[in-house]
């Protein structure tokens, strides 16, 4: 295949040939759980690989062998999403959970030390804060804004002589699309990197990527991604991902045979789908957003938004966004004026809308993150991230954005109706 062409022109052909399989213009779904080798020297050459025994040969390709390692689908689903990351190799998983718990463990052993950014995926948070440290492994954080050396400062003070095995980093972070500089980052990565061991840099990619942010061209090694939000788009997959070098990837995908935490064929098969229409998605989402993030601005009932097609133009955190951001997506939080129960009575009265966690997919949805996704957070920490009571977050789907300002501008209405027969 032309390695000139976008990735767009390339997801409903790359590495899948027709003529192998019948004229299927689309890839059957290969429900199998295990593959029949030509002869046992194929079989012995295929598990060599597929347990990192030795390197690939030249133009030799991984065959099939049973399908927690690998399957047809999921096989074609990881290379075409490394095309949009541009990346040597990609893997999937049952779930994005599955995809950072199988990164991280394969990276940071008990001893080793984690250096992470702030707010975070509750799910991740949750991970990093109670799951590693049964394992006897540190954990540091650190915000958007902090500078490099106040960062290795930090570690060298809460873990002298260690350096850290990995850093993890979600960037433009939920709720609030608090954005972290990538290439900044990746100086203190290779700062704790020594000639034995990379320090590895992970970046989840979930709320912009794999089109309008691609972390590898700022020094990440690893991208990762929670593939039930946009690479699914539709609100009917739960899966994972990684994109990064073959090196690391391949070392994820041995830990993944063991974990067991590989995607099966149907949701392969429907992500396979996803990827045909993830850039007219994305852009058609991110066009919608920005003109309802226009109406919200200067709302009377709106406090402050959240919004990174609004951010301050003196600011650092915009000239982040411009080096390493293509577009501001379709993400927006804001304050409503009042609290909980002035965020309660408009979430309760969108229509179109669902009421429900999760983002990018085809409908527009929208959530309290105080109190759903975000409610595992300490309330010192929530204060600190700007997650009040009165944060509403809101994904915009594909419906006209007008019928969804229409929506937002009824449940405005209802709350200043409440508002003012509570002070008669
Ligand atoms: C949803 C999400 C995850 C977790 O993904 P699951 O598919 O729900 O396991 C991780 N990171 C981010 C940024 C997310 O939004």
């Amino acid at each position: 295949m032309n390695k000139q062409m976008k990735p767009e022109s390339l997801m409903m052909s790359h590495a899948y040939d027709a003529h192998e399989h019948q004229g299927a213009v689309k890839c059957p779904i290969y429900q199998t759980s295990t593959f029949a080798f030509n002869n046992c020297e194929e079989g012995k050459a295929f598990f060599e690989l597929a347990y990192g025994l030795r390197e690939k040969e030249e133009g030799e390709e991984m065959g099939m062998i049973y399908s927690r390692l690998n399957h047809p689908n999921m096989d074609i689903l990881e290379k075409r999403l490394a095309l949009w990351d541009e990346a040597e190799a990609g893997a999937f998983f049952s779930s994005g959970m599955a995809a950072i718990s199988t990164t991280i463990l394969s990276f940071v052993k008990p001893g080793d030390v984690l250096l992470f950014s702030s707010p975070v995926y509750g799910g991740t948070d949750h991970f990093i804060h109670h799951v590693l440290p049964q394992f006897n492994i540190g954990v540091v954080g650190f915000v958007k804004g902090e500078k490099e050396d106040i960062i290795i400062e930090r570690v060298e003070k809460a873990y002298p002589g260690k350096k850290p095995s990995m850093v993890y980093v979600e960037t433009p972070g939920n709720p609030t699309n608090s954005i972290i500089d990538i290439d900044m980052v990746s100086r203190v990565a290779r700062y704790f990197s020594t000639e034995e061991r990379k320090c590895v840099l992970a970046v989840d990619n979930t709320f912009l990527g794999p089109v309008f942010q691609h972390p590898l061209q700022f020094g990440a090694d690893l991208v990762v991604y929670s593939a039930t939000k946009f690479i699914g788009g539709h609100s009917d997959v739960i899966a994972g991902a990684i994109t990064g070098a073959a090196e690391f990837v391949g070392q994820v995908k041995v830990m993944r045979t063991f974990f067991g935490s590989q995607l099966d064929p149907n949701s392969s098969w429907l992500l396979q789908r996803s990827l045909e229409t993830i850039k007219v998605r994305m852009e058609a989402q991110a066009k919608s957003a920005k003109v309802i993030a226009e109406y919200l601005k200067d709302h009377p009932m709106v406090d402050k938004i959240h919004y990174l097609g609004m951010l301050d133009e003196e600011s650092d955190m915009k000239k982040v966004f411009d080096k390493q951001c293509l577009s501001a997506g379709s993400m927006i939080a804001f304050d409503i004026v009042g609290g909980e129960k002035e965020a309660f009575i408009f979430l309760n009265n969108l229509k179109l809308f669902k009421l429900a966690v999760s983002l990018g997919s085809t409908e527009s949805l929208a959530e309290h993150p105080a109190t759903m996704t975000h409610v595992d957070v300490s309330p010192e920490d929530r204060v600190k991230l700007g997650i009040s009571p009165s944060l509403v977050r809101l994904s915009i789907g594909l419906e006209d954005p007008q019928d969804l300002i229409e929506q937002i501008r009824n449940a405005f209405e209802v709350v200043t109706k409440a508002n003012s027969s509570a002070i008669c």
